[in-house]
This record gives structure tokens, sequence and C-alpha cells, in this order.
């Protein structure tokens, strides 16, 4: 793990890049089975909001929102790999995919949570 806990990440295509700063590596990985998650089937890991960083390719985000319009979900138009969102339970964090980040195979990770985001706490 690098010292600096700077981690880069992208989009399949490169058109997005960004970094991460994740001192103590990757914190709290999870699935989470909601109507988008499930479909979309990637691992996200927390991190406050001011610790990622959009590096290059901002105008290629797009914006996705759905139900009840609070989470900001975002993905690369040219190639349609999400890359992070804004965390609907906790708005002051991003939510990043932990298979984007270099060096990283996602088949590694240790999905330690699980979100059950069909019976979210905001919905009850
Ligand atoms: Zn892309």
């Amino acid at each position: 793990m690098e010292s600096s806990g700077i981690h880069k990440g992208s989009c399949h295509c490169g058109a997005v890049e960004f970094t991460v700063n994740l001192p103590n590596g990757i914190e709290g990985p999870y699935r989470c089975n909601c109507s988008l998650c499930d479909r979309r089937g990637a691992i996200a890991a927390p991190v406050q909001m001011e610790e990622f960083k959009v590096t290059k390719g901002e105008e290629f985000l797009t914006l996705y929102q759905f139900n009840t319009q609070v989470a900001k979900h975002y993905f690369c138009a040219q190639c349609g790999i999400y890359t992070h969102h804004q965390r609907r339970s906790n708005p002051s964090q991003f939510s990043y995919n932990v298979a984007c980040l270099e060096g990283i195979n996602s088949q590694d990770i240790e999905c330690v949570g699980f979100i059950d985001g069909v019976n979210h706490a905001m919905d009850q």
C-alpha cells in the first residue's frame, strides 16, 4: 500500500480518471441489493467526499437519479462504467467503484458489507 494513500482509478475507456485518498486501504467494501446496484453488480466502498476527486473527464460523467432522487449515481457516458455515487444514507460521503482502482482485482476484495437497499431505512 502506498504510504501517501492516494489511489488512482478510471472508467473502462479512460475518459474519466479519479483519485481517492485511502490511508488505510479500501475500507468497508459492500454490495447492495437495491434495484440499481443489483443490476450494476459492482462492489462499492465509502469515503468522505473530500477524499474523492475527479481528475479528468468530468464532462463525460453522466448523472443518474431515481426513486427519492437523493443519491447521485455517476457513470461514464462513453463506456457506461459506474465510477462513484453520492450516498443516500450519508450525503457527505461518496462511494466509489472498487474495481475501477488501478491494480485492484475485485475478486480479491473481501466484501465485508451488505446494504439492504430493497428495504432502505429511508423508505420506511
Ligand atoms: Zn469511460
